[in-house]
């Protein structure tokens, strides 16, 4: 950070992380902040003071996450943030009027500082993005972003950017009073200046802001109403998430309460608190852990000691579900894809979801329509194998049948440059047996995408027996640059994400079998945190899949993971096929959920009249899933157990506050975990038998986390 004198009195605080792409705040910055206001204070000739960056397209993309995650305690937690609002308590104390250019993330606490200042300008570029997403780690604003937004752009607006974590553009902040102005991103720092100038002159006073609507001011400094509307909140909350889960956005909604019933100095006090009491949870700590795992993971070679190849075009051969998804995931980069099918349905119904991935963006404003069709014109299609020679990357997403994938390979082969890597999206089909009758068998690397493709962030990277470094590298880099987090995994059945899925399905399904309703099973998993239950989500995979992928997998590790292969047969030979036919465990009305489909008690010849409390049956879903991810360890699918627990939760939706399964067991305690997989296999089956692994791990007093 360093101070630059400016012309007719205005200063200039100017930052510049070295060695980083953005800034961030740390306790360094803060005390170097702290200096320079002083020294700005002390200035005689100054008139404003300008916050801007040095580097282009940037403000302060917020807190080092890092520097959040090493404080030791709460208490440590709430006196980190009390520095941070000294910081800019001063900002908002001098005496000479403070502006800050907004010219891209200007997230937590670069906006925070923002709101300190008297005004505050974004460029109308793409890259700005303002907001506090703080609750997404499990925690408040902690430097006065709670007490300083609700002041700034009232009641509504301020919850809705609060609880949710939501990013504004420059117009949509401009929208809201967030800030002063909106200029080309050309111009931004003069009219910065400018704006701030004539602030001066005015003696300080800020530019009149997009009125609110007098009654929402109304709805504020009545007590009653405002209570009314929290309590609302407070209710809309509580239909998404629950207090005990993911505490944050209720203590932010204490805190934003507070920003209206106390003064400032004692707002300030409450939120510091919050933020201690917040991070000292588990919750905050596994959704912290996620989110540099993430970090961590894509910075991570995982081992492969080649450097990756550039991609500059790529093919889409198949252009079902995922082939249309992936090749729109391309485009959105602006990298020319070839997308390839036998049937033009195909082709024509891809193009059509491409578009609407991207004219949904368009409604929320996050899209131009200019933008939009340059994206669809990055799609070519075609119905033979023209336009492949000049590709550096092929993914196939072909039916999941060995001699077609083969096929396929062989055609594109003859097309292909030599160096052009071949990436199959099979979900069970080992990557070596695909390659098997290669040409080239070291260019073909797996690269398994999740449905759907463009919310999932997961992927899983797939090395043959024979994958060069260099392909797999190539792969797992352009994997990066769409934007997925690439875990690497072994070339084994099921991979690791469909086979620890396929243990617990299974599991789900023994349940029916004993009698426990279709209701009953999936309500044990979403009240475990799951986005959908497991008989929904077989559902939504499609049973016929599920099937398949359930007998490689039996084929692979017998009883232990398969076992729910007959029901699911029964299910699929009376034309079950799940949501995509109408019907599956559940009914569905013009593809909606509709109720459980009673005909399946039937099939399983089960009553659905067994109650077991909810407990009971989490637990065995859930320790199927621990135990089996064990054995994945143990086989080395993975190389370590963050691998394991970031593929869950982002290619599953395992609960994020738990942190994924293995550290869901830390939490239990291993010990106890290995207990009750032993009861659990005297009871019902040698499949819980607990792997060796967790027993070694008890002997040992290890967890997998440290
Ligand atoms: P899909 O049936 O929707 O699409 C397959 C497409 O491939 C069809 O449009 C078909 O016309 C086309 N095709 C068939 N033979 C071809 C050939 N020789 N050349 C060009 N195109 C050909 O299937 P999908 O669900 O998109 O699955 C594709 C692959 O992705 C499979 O390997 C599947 O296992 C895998 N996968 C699917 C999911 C999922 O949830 N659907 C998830 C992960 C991976």
């Amino acid at each position: 950070m360093r101070l630059e004198p400016g012309e007719e009195g205005i200063v200039q605080v100017v930052f510049d992380l070295p060695r980083r792409s953005v800034n961030l705040l740390g306790r360094d910055l803060l005390r170097q902040l702290d200096r320079i206001l002083e020294l700005v204070a002390a200035q005689e000739t100054a008139r404003g003071v300008l916050f801007r960056s040095a580097k282009p397209r940037m403000f302060i993309a917020g807190m080092d996450v890092d520097e959040i995650a090493a404080a030791r305690d709460g208490f440590e937690a709430s006196e980190g943030a009390r520095t941070g609002q000294r910081v800019f308590q001063k900002i908002a104390e001098l005496p000479i009027p403070t502006a800050c250019a907004i010219g891209g993330p200007c997230l937590g606490g670069g906006l925070e500082l923002a709101l300190a200042c008297t005004i505050r300008v974004a460029s109308d570029g793409p890259s700005v993005e303002i907001g506090l997403p703080e609750v997404q780690l499990g925690i408040v604003p902690g430097f006065g972003g709670t007490q300083r937004l609700p002041r700034l752009v009232g009641l509504g607006p301020a919850l809705d950017l609060i609880l949710t974590g939501r990013r504004l553009d420059g117009r949509r902040a401009l929208r809201i009073g967030l800030v002063d102005r909106v200029v080309p991103e050309a111009y931004l720092e003069r009219e910065t200046i400018a704006l701030l100038r004539e602030v001066a002159a005015r003696g300080g006073r800020p530019p009149s802001r997009r009125g609110r609507p007098a009654w929402t001011r109304l709805l504020e400094r009545v007590g009653p109403l405002r209570r009314l509307v929290l309590a609302r909140a407070r209710k809309r909350t509580a239909a998404r998430v629950s207090p005990e889960a993911y505490p944050a956005p209720f203590r932010a909604l204490d805190a934003v309460e507070a920003a209206f019933a106390l003064p400032l100095a004692q707002g300030l006090d409450l939120e510091a608190r919050i933020v201690g009491e917040l991070l000292s949870t588990r919750t905050a700590a596994n959704l912290i852990w996620i989110f540099r795992s993430q970090g961590a993971l894509k910075k991570d070679p995982a081992g492969i000691e080649a450097p990756p190849r550039r991609v500059r075009r790529v093919a889409v051969v198949g252009a079902g579900i995922m082939g249309g998804g992936i090749a729109q995931l391309v485009a959105d980069r602006d990298v020319p894809v070839r997308l390839k099918d036998i049937r033009q349905e195909a082709l024509l119904a891809a193009l059509r979801t491409a578009r609407g991935v991207w004219e949904e963006r368009v409604r929320r404003g996050r899209l131009l329509e200019r933008e939009l069709r340059q994206k669809m014109g990055f799609i070519s299609t075609t119905l033979d194998d023209t336009g492949l020679s000049k590709v550096d990357l092929v993914l196939e997403a072909v039916v999941e049948k060995l001699e077609v994938k083969q096929q396929v390979l062989a055609a594109v082969e003859e097309r292909i440059g030599e160096r052009a890597v071949f990436a199959t999206n099979t979900s069970s089909i080992p990557i070596s047996e695909i390659a098997g009758r290669a040409l080239r068998p070291e260019r073909v690397v797996g690269l398994h995408f999740f449905n759907p493709v463009h919310r999932m962030p997961l992927v899983e990277v797939i090395a043959g027996q024979r994958s060069s470094p260099e392909a797999v590298a190539t792969v797992r880099a352009f994997a990066i640059e769409l934007g997925k987090t690439p875990v690497l995994v072994r070339d084994s059945p099921g991979f690791l994400v469909n086979r620890i899925l396929t243990a617990y399905i299974n599991e789900a399904m023994r349940l029916l079998g004993e009698g426990v309703s279709v209701e009953a099973v999936d309500a044990a998993m979403t009240a475990f945190g799951m986005p959908v239950g497991p008989l929904a989500l077989l559902d939504q995979v499609g049973l016929d899949t599920a099937l398949h992928v359930g007998r490689v997998l039996e084929a692979a590790f017998g009883k232990r993971i398969g076992g729910g292969g007959p029901l699911l047969a029964a299910m699929v030979d009376s034309g079950r096929l799940g949501a995509k036919s109408g019907r599956g465990f559940f009914r569905y009305r013009d593809g909606r959920r509709a109720g459980p489909d009673r005909e399946v008690y039937r099939l399983v010849e089960a009553a659905a009249a067994r109650a077991l409390p909810a407990e009971t049956l989490q637990e065995r879903m859930v320790l199927a899933m621990v135990n089996e991810a064990a054995v994945c360890l143990e086989d080395g699918v993975v190389r370590e157990p963050r691998d394991v627990d970031l593929a869950m939760v982002l290619g599953t939706g395992f609960p994020p506050f738990r942190g994924g399964p293995l550290r869901y067991a830390d939490a239990l305690g291993i010990a106890v975990v290995c207990d009750r997989l032993s009861r659990l296999a005297d009871a019902h089956g040698e499949r819980f038998r607990p792997a060796s692994l967790l027993r070694e791990m008890v002997r040992q007093e290890r967890t997998f986390h440290p």
